[in-house]
C-alpha cells in the first residue's frame, strides 16, 4: 500500500509538472485521480482504489471497459491498414457508414472526423454551402439554445449556450443565435407542461422570423440537453421544431454526441420523438470513447447538392485523421456489442430501473427536481424548493466529494452555466450490471441523506 501511495505521488508530482487538465484547475491541495485500469462500470486508481465511475469517462463508455474485442478490433485493423486518409476510401470506413445508416433507420451520407466539436463543425460548414448552392445566398445564421453545450471549438462554441464557457474567449464565429430552452422545472406557474414546451419552440419561429427567414441556417439541438443539466424536452417540443425548420427552409442538425447510441433508450435520442432530422452528429458513444471517432450524417439528397461537379460545389473540407481504420474497426466492434447483447434495450430499462428508485427523493429538502432520458439522469439541486433557488456550488461539490470518497463518480453540470450549476448527473456504461446499479443507488441515497443529517 505504502509502495502504490509513493508511487502515486511520484505520478501526481509529474502530472502537476507536465500535465494540463480539461476543464479543471488542480494544485492548492486538489489532484486529479490517476486511473490505471478499468473493468466493466469501474475504474482503479494509482492508489489501487476502485470506483463506480456513473459518468462512463465523459458520457461515453457506453459499453463499459476492458472489452477485449474492441481491442483486437483495433490491433487487426491497425496490423492490415492502419491509416489511409478518406479523400480516398476503405473498407471499414464504407462498412461503418452502411452500418450508421441501419442504426440511424434513414438515407443518409456520412462524413467522418474525430471529435464531436468537429462533427458540429463540419454539420455548419455543410449547412451552410448546402443553402449556398440551393440559391439561399444569405443563410448564415444558425439557432441554438442556452445551455446547450456542442463543442470547444470556434463555431461549436458559438453554439453553445453557456456563458462561463466562453468568456475570456470572445470574440467567435459569427452568426450563431440562442433562445430558452424548454426547461419545465421553470416553466411559469400555472402553464402546463406542453404549452411551455410549445412556447419555447415559438421562440425559435420567432427568431427565425425576426432575424429575416432568408438569413437562418440552421437549427442545432441535442434531443435532451445533456451537460447543460439534462432538460428533457415535453414530447410535443421536437416535432414543432421540426415543422418549424420545415416551413422556413432551415435545416435541423441533431447533436447526438452524448444521446446517441442507446444513451436515451433508442437507438438514437432523436427516435424518441419521431423526427427526421436533417444531420445527425455524433461522437462519443460511437466507440464508446476507446478510441477517437465522429460523424457527421447528412440526409442523402443534401448531399446531392454537392456533386455536380461544378468547380467548389464539392465539400472542401478535409480532416486528416477522421474516419481512421482502426478507429472505424473499433466502432464496428463496438456496435456488434451493443445489438449482441441488447444494450439499447437495457439502457431503457435501467433507465426506468433507476428512475424509480430515486423518484421519492424528489422530496429530499435540497431536490428541486429529478429528471431521465434513458439511462442518463439529473438531479437538480436548490437551496429552496419554494423559490427553486440553485443550490450553491458547494454543495453540489460536496455531494460529489462524499459519493467519491464512498467510491461512486458521478458528475455535475460543469461551472459554466450561468446562474444554474446545480445540476448533478449520472451516465453509467449501459451494460451496468444490476449490482453496479444496486450500489450507485445505495452510495448516493446514503451521501443525500448525510447532507440533510449535517445541514440540522
Ligand atoms: N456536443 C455535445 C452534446 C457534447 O456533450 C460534446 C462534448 O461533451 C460535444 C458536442 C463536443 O465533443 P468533443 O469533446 O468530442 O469535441
Amino acid at each position: 500500500m505504502l509502495d502504490l501511495e509513493s508511487a502515486t505521488r511520484e505520478w501526481l508530482d509529474k502530472d502537476d509538472r507536465y500535465l494540463w487538465h480539461s476543464m479543471a484547475s488542480y494544485g492548492a491541495g486538489k489532484e486529479p485521480l490517476v486511473i490505471t485500469g478499468a473493468e466493466g462500470s469501474w475504474v482503479t486508481d494509482a492508489r489501487g482504489n476502485r470506483y463506480l465511475d456513473a459518468m462512463s469517462g465523459l458520457w461515453c463508455v457506453n459499453v463499459g471497459y476492458g472489452r477485449e474485442e474492441l481491442a483486437k478490433a483495433a490491433y487487426e485493423q491497425m496490423k492490415s491498414l492502419a491509416y489511409y486518409p478518406l479523400t480516398q476510401s476503405h473498407v471499414p470506413a464504407i462498412k461503418l457508414a452502411e452500418k450508421l445508416c441501419e442504426w440511424l433507420e434513414g438515407d443518409y451520407v456520412i462524413f467522418f472526423s474525430n471529435s464531436g466539436s468537429e462533427a458540429n463543425e463540419a454539420a455548419f460548414k455543410i449547412a451552410r454551402q448546402y443553402q449556398e448552392q440551393i440559391g439561399e445566398r444569405n443563410r448564415y445564421k444558425f439557432v441554438s439554445r442556452y445551455r446547450a453545450y456542442h463543442g470547444s471549438s470556434m463555431g461549436a462554441l458559438a453554439a453553445t449556450g453557456q456563458a462561463q464557457r466562453k468568456y475570456k474567449y470572445e470574440p467567435l464565429a459569427s452568426g450563431f443565435l440562442h433562445v430558452r430552452p424548454p426547461d419545465g422545472y421553470r416553466k411559469p406557474d400555472g402553464q402546463s407542461e406542453e404549452d411551455f414546451n410549445l412556447a419555447c419552440a415559438q421562440a425559435i419561429e420567432d427568431v427565425i422570423v425576426w432575424e429575416g427567414v432568408e438569413t437562418v441556417a440552421g437549427v442545432i439541438m441535442e434531443p435532451a440537453i445533456t451537460g447543460g443539466g439534462v432538460i428533457v424536452p415535453h414530447p410535443s417540443y421536437m416535432k414543432r421544431v421540426e415543422d418549424i425548420c420545415r416551413k422556413h427552409g432551415v435545416l435541423l442538425i441533431i447533436d447526438e454526441v452524448i444521446c446517441g447510441f442507446g444513451r436515451s433508450g433508442r437507438k438514437f435520442g432523436h427516435h424518441n420523438f419521431g423526427v427526421k432530422p436533417d444531420i445527425v452528429t455524433m461522437a462519443k458513444g460511437l466507440t464508446s470513447g476507446y478510441l477517437p471517432l465522429s460523424a457527421t450524417a447528412v440526409r442523402k439528397d443534401i448531399y446531392e447538392k454537392f456533386r455536380d461537379q461544378q468547380s467548389y460545389s464539392h465539400f472542401r473540407h478535409v480532416n486528416t485523421f477522421g474516419g481512421n481504420p482502426a478507429a472505424c474497426a473499433v466502432a464496428l466492434a463496438n456496435l456488434e456489442v451493443m445489438e449482441k447483447e441488447q444494450l439499447v434495450d437495457r439502457s431503457r430499462l435501467l433507465g426506468e430501473r433507476l428512475a424509480d428508485e430515486m423518484a421519492e427523493w424528489v422530496s429530499h429538502p435540497y431536490i428541486g427536481d429529478i429528471r431521465s432520458f434513458g439511462f442518463l439522469m439529473g438531479i437538480e439541486l436548490v437551496s429552496d424548493k419554494a423559490t427553486k433557488d440553485p443550490a450553491p456550488l458547494a454543495l453540489v461539490n460536496r455531494i460529489i466529494s462524499s459519493c467519491k470518497a464512498q467510491g461512486l463518480i458521478i458528475g455535475k453540470n460543469g461551472d459554466t452555466v450561468a446562474g444554474f450549476n446545480n445540476v448533478l448527473t449520472l451516465s453509467p456504461p449501459l451494460a451496468s450490471t444490476d449490482e453496479d446499479v444496486a450500489f450507485l443507488v445505495r452510495t448516493l441515497k446514503s451521501v443525500l441523506q448525510d447532507v440533510v443529517a449535517d445541514a440540522r
